[in-house]
């Protein structure tokens, strides 16, 4: 508190102790006739009686008193908080050092000397009022200081208004010692926050708080805000101190002053703290003072919540944007995602560093096939371990240099001898029109399409062979024949003795019976060569494959070539009739038959199988336990004159014959084979019942 509003007592209330009548009265006397007021007491127990009831400015105390001395009374006053600052002079009859310090060690303020003439109390009174007033003056500032203070710190941390309302509220109701106290903040007056960037009703009420009689918070059910909005609307400069219960702004029947503090902010009144006390001197200076520093305070920290309250809506509607197009990005993503796992190739994409950046479904899938968790972001060749890592370099190399697409057919084979055949394709890609970044490989399964293909071209071969050897075989017959018929006709004269009988005869004879057998053979090859060539459409019966079989199995237990070979049939009973011709497809089984008994030259097993395949088709299969046949056979055998047998063994058109018996009755036929353990040919054809199998025919 400035020293200059002190201002000295001019009337004050003095208690006077002197079991002394006379010294009472003239004492009494003295400072009645200065204007003070004075009491008396005469003795210790009725002075303090006197204090309880009603204060006093100073006591005057006589140190001799009956029962409880005035040094005791002084030691009480001293040890209680209501009077520990209760001023009081001590008076002696005797001036002697012991008394005085005696008197200053039991917390007297000043020690007179009886009798003292009416200057010196009156100076003396007066010095130590002031003194008080001072100290209390010093102590309420303090106070303030401290209040100031904590709310300070507390509004510091109260960011958003109703925290700002509530502790203004809490301590300036506990500070001023108030009988209720109210704050407000208006919501619509707070500054210059733009509306838009609140983003929402953070701001659009008001917030408020009222401290009750007990001292507990409640909203501002209390306070006649419209009335209180009416005066804010005016910016009010200044507090107000009320008394006209009508002006009040609370709805309390009982207190009787109210001081209004506008919370004011560069001109503006942002709200009002507005405190009620129940006496006229509750609501002093001090308190008067106290409040509108509070308001002050209170003011500030409205405006810097506003501006809070904004940021955070503002960042807070900015987060909404944000999470809005994340989530929009990553629909995007996932339906990218899904269109490229969709495809029905198996797709990745490295960046120029080789690093791994996408990685599709069918990536994942098949032999080959690795989880898209352990590609992303890794370097292709470490993930690609079964490729040549220097061949793999060069294509990319090639794609990210030319930004050509290439193309490589591939073909893969299974642990379960399946092959598969892949178009591969780099495709160069540029992000944005820049250089190429990226590489996409992308793989196709065309096993399907170059089965077919291959399928068409070994018919339309088989087919050009057919009709060279039609033409060929016929004019070969005739010459073949009349070469036979000479040489057996000359070798019959050579055995009747017609040339004699001497080496050179036995010569002849020798050669006539080469020329003989070896045009012989000749035939067998153009008979081959004229079945495969012969119009196959033949008759559509009924033919019950087991019988089929049966019958190719007697013809061939029969033959020399067979005598190591333990030939078995297994065709149950219920296998289903196809419709074809029973001798072309019993010269189909002889065929394989024979081919399997030739790779069997120590001797093995031959199985004839019969069985139904679905409901549409029968299964034969012709199997051995024979040499097998290399990879790089397979896929020639069935080619017209394609032979690893010697010169004479064999002519290379059995199985071309075979698998044009085979398609000509819509049926297909597979091999399967294992070097060194046996081989097994399959046809599949459709059952007389079934529909026609899918056309073209397998045959690798
Ligand atoms: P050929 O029997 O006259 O050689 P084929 O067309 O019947 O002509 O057979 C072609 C080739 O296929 C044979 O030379 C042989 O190498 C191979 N081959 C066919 N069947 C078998 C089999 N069951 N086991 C091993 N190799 C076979
Ligand atoms: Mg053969």
């Amino acid at each position: 508190m400035p020293v200059s509003s002190i201002q000295a007592a001019k009337s004050f209330t003095l208690l006077i102790v002197d079991d002394d009548e006379r010294a009472r009265a003239s004492l009494q006397h003295t400072f009645e006739s200065a204007q003070h007021q004075v009491k008396t007491a005469a003795d210790a127990p009725t002075a303090l009686r006197m204090l309880h009831r009603e204060p006093c400015d100073l006591i005057l105390l006589d140190i001799e008193l009956p029962g409880v001395d005035g040094l005791a009374l002084c030691r009480l006053l001293r040890a209680q908080e209501a009077t520990r600052r209760l001023p009081v002079i001590v008076i002696s009859a005797h001036d002697d050092e012991e008394r005085k310090v005696g008197a200053f060690a039991a917390g007297a303020d000043d020690f007179i000397v009886k009798p003292a003439t009416r200057r010196e109390l009156l100076s003396r009174v007066g010095t130590q009022i002031e003194a008080a007033q001072r100290e209390r003056a010093l102590v309420g500032s303090n106070r303030e200081l401290g209040f100031l203070a904590d709310l300070g710190r507390g509004l510091l941390v109260a960011l958003e208004p109703v925290q700002v309302v509530r502790r203004v509220a809490g301590a300036t109701y506990e500070a001023a010692n108030a009988t209720l106290c109210a704050a407000i903040l208006e919501p619509r007056r707070m500054g210059d926050a733009p509306e838009r960037a609140t983003g929402g009703a953070a701001l659009s009420e008001s917030a408020a708080c009222v401290f009750d009689r007990e001292g507990s918070a409640e909203d501002g059910a209390l306070i006649d805000q419209a009335k209180l909005r009416r005066w804010l609307k005016t910016d009010p400069a200044t507090s107000v101190r009320l008394e006209d219960r009508a002006e009040f702004f609370l709805r309390d029947e009982a207190h009787r002053v109210e001081y209004v503090a506008p919370l004011r902010f560069e001109g503006h009144a942002l709200g009002a703290l507005v405190v009620a006390f129940d006496t006229a001197e509750g609501c002093g200076e001090t308190e008067s003072r106290l409040i509108d520093a509070a308001a002050q305070q209170a003011a500030l920290a409205a405006r810097i919540s506003s501006l809070y309250e904004a940021a955070r809506a503002s960042s807070a509607s900015l987060a909404k944007e944000v999470e809005r197009r994340t989530a929009e990005a990553e629909a995007q993503r996932r339906f990218t995602e899904a269109i490229i796992d969709t495809l029905p190739v198996s797709l990745y994409a490295v960046d120029r560093n080789h690093r791994i950046v996408a990685w599709n479904r069918n990536r994942e899938l098949g032999g080959q096939g690795i989880p898209r968790g352990e590609a992303l972001g890794r370097n292709i060749f470490d993930v690609l371990t079964r490729q040549r890592r220097e061949i793999l370099e060069r294509e990319f190399g090639r794609a990210f240099e030319t930004g050509r697409i290439e193309r490589i057919e591939q073909e893969s084979v299974a642990p379960d001898g399946t092959s598969k055949h892949w178009l591969v394709s780099k495709v160069p890609m540029r992000v944005e029109g820049g250089e190429i970044s990226h590489v996409i490989t992308v793989g196709e399964d065309i096993t399907a399409r170059v089965e077919a293909n291959r399928a068409v071209a070994r018919t339309e071969k088989l087919a050009a062979v057919g009709r060279l050897a039609a033409g060929v075989v016929h004019e070969i017959n005739n010459p073949l024949a009349t070469i036979a018929a000479c040489a057996e006709a000359l070798e019959t004269r050579v055995v009747e003795g017609a040339f004699g009988q001497s080496a050179e005869v036995e010569d002849l004879r020798e050669y006539l019976s080469l020329i003989r057998s070896e045009a012989f053979r000749c035939k067998t090859i153009t008979n081959g060569l004229l079945d495969f060539s012969r119009n196959r459409a033949g008759q559509h019966a009924p033919v019950e494959l087991g019988e089929v079989l049966e019958a190719a199995a007697r013809l061939l237990r029969h033959q020399k070539r067979s005598r190591n070979v333990e030939i078995e049939v297994d065709a149950p009973a219920d296998v289903a009739a196809v419709a074809g011709d029973a001798g072309q497809l019993q010269q189909a089984v002889i065929i394989l038959a024979e081919n399997a008994i030739d790779a069997m030259p120590q001797g093995g097993t031959l199985h004839l199988r019969a069985q139904n395949e679905g409901a549409a088709g029968v299964r034969v299969e012709v199997c051995d336990t024979g040499v097998g046949i290399p990879q790089e056979n397979l896929a020639r055998i069935f080619d017209p004159f394609f032979t690893t047998k010697e010169v004479g063994q064999g002519t290379g058109l059995g199985l071309a014959v075979c698998y044009g018996i085979v398609t000509e009755h819509g049926g297909r036929v597979a091999v399967d084979s294992v070097v060194g353990r046996g081989t097994t040919f399959t046809l599949v054809l459709p059952s007389l019942s079934g529909e026609r199998l899918d056309d073209g025919g397998r045959a690798s």
